[in-house]
């Protein structure tokens, strides 16, 4: 029968249109699932939760990447309920807060998240290996035991939380509307091909890692999925798995670069989002013609929100391209739209923008869109290019400094692996400008080296090295724990 698409979940949609398929592949466990298979492993845990749970559950998961999240997702989608994905780095008072603020129903954990998830869950625990996600040959031919739910454009899908780099990771609400548009414009921008599949080796409790399960399903094309990233062994994965495409943030495609990655040729795309893709990251990209995409997104958007094509990476190194289709960028500046070129706070409006946060959504929603906090300007032809958070802008002795624009001349030294740049309060300055500084440098040579790029009240007064970065569990820098380990430097000879 010709299935009534859209209103059912996508999988029923692929098991009938291209039920044989390959669906997933777990590139450890090293095996696969059809559409076929996948709709019926959907359709069992479906069952599960139906048996087990009230109606309009909400299902919170404590799991590192594997495909079984998008057998979640999916089985949550078939019958209106919500998934809540969880990251498995934070700590168990962090996470109990987490399961009791999206009302979890149910925690799903696996051997290594057994223990924390104990600690973590305001409700009850399976382990993933309890749940039917991987129904036998004989199951996949069985009359289907839930009615899939009518889908409603406007129903919360999933529940994600921030990375967490301003503030308290906040849970952001997902419908089905946002995650269909969002897999349409990344197809539109990236385009589709029946030999796709696209390897997932970042966490699935981020939307880098969940998303490419939406769009591969919308499409009938494939998701590898790698438990973690490692320099050789994602290498291995990308050749053995064919891998059309690959979601990846910058450390991760520096690490490649570094083990001297040559991609294969079947690869059509590096999308790469999560933090800054460099001028000098980029240009090695060309150099081992690694088909790059720097793409600009937050959780709040349900991925990207701009992304160059290769060509356009190439030419303007820098820039994260044109938004998406159907996404409409303001740069604003003093509550009106900026002039190309000029910068100011990135406001997002479109179908992939959130209906909103759990903790309520504060000033988070102006005139023109969603407010992402990020700094930025686009270029005469509508290119964007994003250069930090407002909240990092520095203000020093009544000058406007961006952090961003600091940063960069900082990693500009030949000797500099990675730098972050804050404000601290200054008694003389109001702020002044300090950099933490990864490399085989001393303070005085960046110093010096920015202040032939830098105007002099931009030069960081403080520089302190350090072996790493502060990270916070996503991987992002930890802006506070920056300025703590800056602020205690600022009594040493580090300063000037
Ligand atoms: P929180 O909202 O809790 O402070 P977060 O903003 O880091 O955490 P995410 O939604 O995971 O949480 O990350 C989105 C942010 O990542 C963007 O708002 C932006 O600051 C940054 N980002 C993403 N892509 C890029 C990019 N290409 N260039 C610069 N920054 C980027
Ligand atoms: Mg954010």
């Amino acid at each position: 029968d010709p299935i009534d698409w859209p209103t059912k979940d996508l999988v029923t949609h692929r098991a009938s249109a291209t039920p044989n398929r390959t669906a997933m592949v777990a590139a450890d466990a090293g095996n696969e699932a059809t559409y076929r298979e996948l709709d019926a492993a959907v359709d069992a845990v479906a069952a599960d939760f139906d048996r087990r749970l009230d109606a309009d559950p909400t299902v919170a998961t404590l799991l590192p990447t594997r495909p079984e999240t998008g057998t979640l997702l999916f089985a949550t989608m078939r019958l209106g309920a919500t998934l809540a994905p969880l990251n498995v780095e934070l700590d168990a008072a962090t996470l109990r807060a987490q399961c009791a603020t999206v009302e979890a129903d149910l925690l799903v954990c696996e051997p290594s998240t057994r223990d924390l998830a104990a600690e973590a869950a305001t409700c009850p625990v399976v382990s993933v290996a309890d749940l039917p996600v991987q129904p036998d040959g004989a199951s996949a031919d069985r009359e289907s035991d839930v009615t899939p739910a009518a889908l409603s454009r406007t129903d919360t899908q999933l529940v994600v939380f921030t990375s967490g780099t301003t503030s308290e990771p906040k849970g952001v609400r997902l419908t089905v509307g946002n995650l269909v548009a969002s897999a349409v414009a990344s197809s539109y921008r990236l385009g589709v091909l029946p030999t796709d599949r696209w390897l997932v080796c970042l966490p699935t409790y981020h939307m880098g890692g969940l998303a490419p399960f939406v769009r591969s399903a919308l499409y009938g094309t494939a998701v590898v999925v790698q438990r973690s990233f490692d320099a050789d062994a994602t290498q291995r994965v990308i050749a053995e798995h064919g891998a059309t495409g690959v979601s990846l943030v910058p450390t991760m495609l520096s690490r490649l670069l570094d083990a001297g990655w040559e991609p294969p040729s079947a690869l059509r795309f590096v999308l790469l989002g999560g933090g800054p893709a460099t001028e000098a990251l980029v240009d090695r990209c060309r150099e081992r013609g690694v088909p790059v995409c720097p793409t600009y997104g937050m959780t709040e958007t349900a991925s990207q929100i701009a992304t160059a094509r290769p060509e356009t990476a190439f030419d303007y190194a820098g820039t994260v391209g044109q938004p998406l289709a159907f996404t409409d960028v303001t740069v604003v500046s003093d509550g009106e739209p900026c002039d190309p070129g000029e910068r100011g706070e990135i406001v997002v409006d479109g179908p992939t923008v959130t209906s909103g946060y759990l903790s309520g959504d504060g000033a988070a929603f102006g005139e023109f869109g969603f407010r992402t906090g990020d700094l930025g300007y686009r270029d005469g032809d509508g290119r964007l290019w994003v250069e930090g958070r407002v909240d990092d802008r520095i203000v020093t002795g009544g000058e406007n400094v961006d952090a961003g624009t600091v940063a960069a001349a900082v990693r500009d030294h030949r000797a500099v692996e990675d730098a972050a740049v804050v404000g601290l309060p200054d008694e003389e300055w109001g702020q002044r400008v300090a950099a933490l500084v990864v490399g085989d440098v001393t303070p005085a040579a960046v110093r010096e080296h920015c202040a032939g790029r830098l105007a002099a009240y931009e030069v960081p007064k403080t520089v302190r090295v350090v072996d790493g970065l502060p990270r916070t569990p996503s991987g992002t820098v930890d802006r506070e724990a920056v300025r703590s380990r800056l602020r205690t430097a600022s009594e040493s000879d580090e300063s000037a």
